[in-house]
């Protein structure tokens, strides 16, 4: 699974990107294995490669972040729809969620009129054969679609209204491929200072136990640092992985001789 973050303002570095890092902490809760992080600029060629990039090395899901709103800078269904070879069309249903959301923001207070204009209806302009998803937040649906072997879901910048559509719909979505695949996850402390004394010990685990990885959070040195070790174990099934998990934990704090 492959993340894809839209937006100029994070390749100058004034935005931070924390929707890949968020988005991932949920993949990996959800037993998801997330396998590179993109960022790229508010460029419809751009974005057209680093999809095209990652349907070449097989990602199975692509979820990208930014660049779905009513300014000319929103360019990511463009990209998509050049990746893929599909065109932009008025997607009836989207259009009539846009419709409904800025009557409701008009209700509210929050713009000066409820008329769609070119800009708004832009937001219901999907590539051909995409599904929206709702926004619970904001006025730019999400959006997802299948091309060979790949899904790919779009979601907005803004990070309150991607962890709407993310827990909305996405999470329903991502469980259904990825039947089979289930992680357990703990950490320790470990006691000890110096990451390079671990090292052997952490490897020899490794290769013992295959599907579990184990990584250490290193500090600077001190007296009184403790590194923190990540265990992570993978399975066929929830209980399969936590006892595979469970084991290493054990073997783990037996090494480092921690209770
Ligand atoms: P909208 O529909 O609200 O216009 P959008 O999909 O067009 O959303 P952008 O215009 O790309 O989103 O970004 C909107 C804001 O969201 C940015 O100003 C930035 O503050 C924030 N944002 C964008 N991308 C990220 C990211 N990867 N991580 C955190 N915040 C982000
Ligand atoms: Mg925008």
């Amino acid at each position: 699974m492959e993340i894809i973050a839209v937006g100029r303002e994070i390749l100058m570095g004034t935005t931070r990107d924390s929707n890949s890092c968020w988005l991932a902490g949920e993949i990996t809760r959800l037993g998801g294995r997330v396998t590179r992080f993109t960022a790229v600029d508010d460029d419809v060629k751009e974005i057209a490669r680093s999809i095209r990039e990652a349907f070449k090395r097989g990602a199975e899901c692509i979820i990208t972040t930014g660049g779905l709103g009513p300014t000319f800078d929103d360019l990511t269904l463009k990209g998509v729809a050049r990746a893929t070879g599909a065109e932009l069309e008025l997607h009836q249903e989207a259009l009539s969620f846009v419709k409904q959301r800025y009557r409701y923001f008009y209700r509210q207070g929050y713009v000066d009129t409820p008329e769609l204009n070119p800009s708004r209806e832009k937001m219901a302009c999907l590539p051909q054969g995409a599904d929206m998803l709702k926004n619970p937040v904001g006025t730019a649906p999400g959006v997802s679609l299948h091309h060979g072997d790949c899904t790919i879901v779009c979601l907005p910048g803004v990070p309150e209204e991607m962890k709407g559509i993310f827990q909305g719909s996405v999470k329903r979505l991502l469980r259904k491929l990825m039947t089979g695949d289930y992680r357990w996850q703990t950490r320790i402390r470990s006691g000890q200072g110096d990451e390079s004394k671990m090292a052997d010990a952490l490897e020899g685990l490794v290769k013992r136990y295959e599907g579990v990885h184990i990584k250490s959070h290193p500090k600077t040195f001190g007296r009184e640092t403790s590194i923190e070790i990540e265990i992570t174990a993978e399975g066929s099934s929830g209980s399969e992985a936590r006892k595979k998990g469970e084991k290493v934990e054990k073997a783990l704090k037996k090494l480092l001789e921690i209770d």
